[in-house]
């Protein structure tokens, strides 16, 4: 297994793109397929996210934005995406588009969240550019490239994985977790409040069956080689033994437990970010089992 944590081209075709997620390097990142007909990108990062992703992107022929969910630090630039490619339309979950059309719920959450940390989102303003999918639908950008919508809810409802096969790629948005590049360590991206434990296990369970040989995370990195399932079977062996420690412990005991264990492990963020992140981590652990019981 090898662990890409620069931007740069990750396989044939396939350039990640840093998004400097809240400013920092290294945080979210976007990805580009080339195909013969156009590009895809995979996901659309922050709204601030806009610049750094157009400056690395060498050509001009977006054929398709693909959202992974609603969270607005990845559908938050899809409005300066569109604007920025003409031709391009932007695709997702049907709840995802919702949240496109009219962002004042998802903004009105994530600044209660983030308070100044949070990037609000803009709406899309010509919706007959939006494009639901359903699981299973694949959209194609010519030369074999073809990059299908995979359901992976447990995040969000709304998720969605993205397989190419040309490449035997997976981005993986939030479904993987988020990885510590430098450190190789995978967490589960277990937010409030849709966090959901039964159906992020099926998803992770559902995304080993593409035996990728690429998975990308959306914070931050890719990871390479024939046995790159193991670091999705990590994050579901750790989601397990999170679980458990959050049917015995309330919320600060728990953030506290995480923080002992990955706060110096675990590097992405900074870390007054980081620690924000492990309450969150766990409050949504702990939300989780009130839904489970
Ligand atoms: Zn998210």
């Amino acid at each position: 297994m090898d662990f890409m944590c620069e931007q740069g081209w990750i396989c044939e075709g396939c350039l990640m793109i840093d998004a400097y997620g809240w400013g920092i390097k290294g945080a979210t990142c976007v990805l580009a397929i080339n195909g013969s007909g156009g590009a895809v990108l995979v996901e659309a990062a922050h709204r601030k996210s806009a610049p750094h992703v157009l400056r690395e992107l060498k050509r001009g022929d977006v054929k398709w934005i693909l959202v992974t969910h609603r969270h607005i630090d990845h559908a938050g630039g899809v409005a300066s995406m569109l604007r920025a490619f003409p031709e391009a339309k932007a695709a997702g979950h049907p709840v995802t588009l919702k949240n496109l059309e009219d962002p004042s719920k998802i903004n009105e959450v994530t600044g209660r969240v983030w308070g100044e940390l949070a990037d609000f989102m803009d709406p899309v303003e010509d919706i007959g550019r939006l494009v639901a999918l359903v699981d299973g639908d694949v959209v194609e950008v010519g030369g074999g490239v073809n990059v299908e919508a995979v359901h992976t809810p447990g995040h969000s409802s709304d998720h969605y994985a993205y397989y190419c096969s040309e490449h035997e790629l997976i981005y993986l948005g939030d479904a993987g977790g988020l990885l510590s590049c430098s450190t190789s360590t995978v967490i589960p991206a277990s937010f409030p409040s849709s966090f959901n434990f039964g159906e992020y296990l099926r998803s992770l369970d559902k995304l080993l069956g593409y035996e990728p040989k690429v998975v990308v995370f959306a914070h931050f990195g890719a990871v390479v080689g024939n046995d790159v399932s193991r670091i999705i079977e990590k994050c579901a062996e750790t989601l397990e033994e999170w679980r458990r420690l959050a049917y015995e412990l309330d919320a600060s005991t728990l953030a506290d437990e995480l923080k002992k264990k990955y706060l110096e492990k675990f590097i992405l963020f900074d870390a007054k970010t980081r620690n924000l992140m492990f309450d969150m981590l766990a409050a949504g652990l702990v939300n989780a089992v009130k839904k489970e019981s």
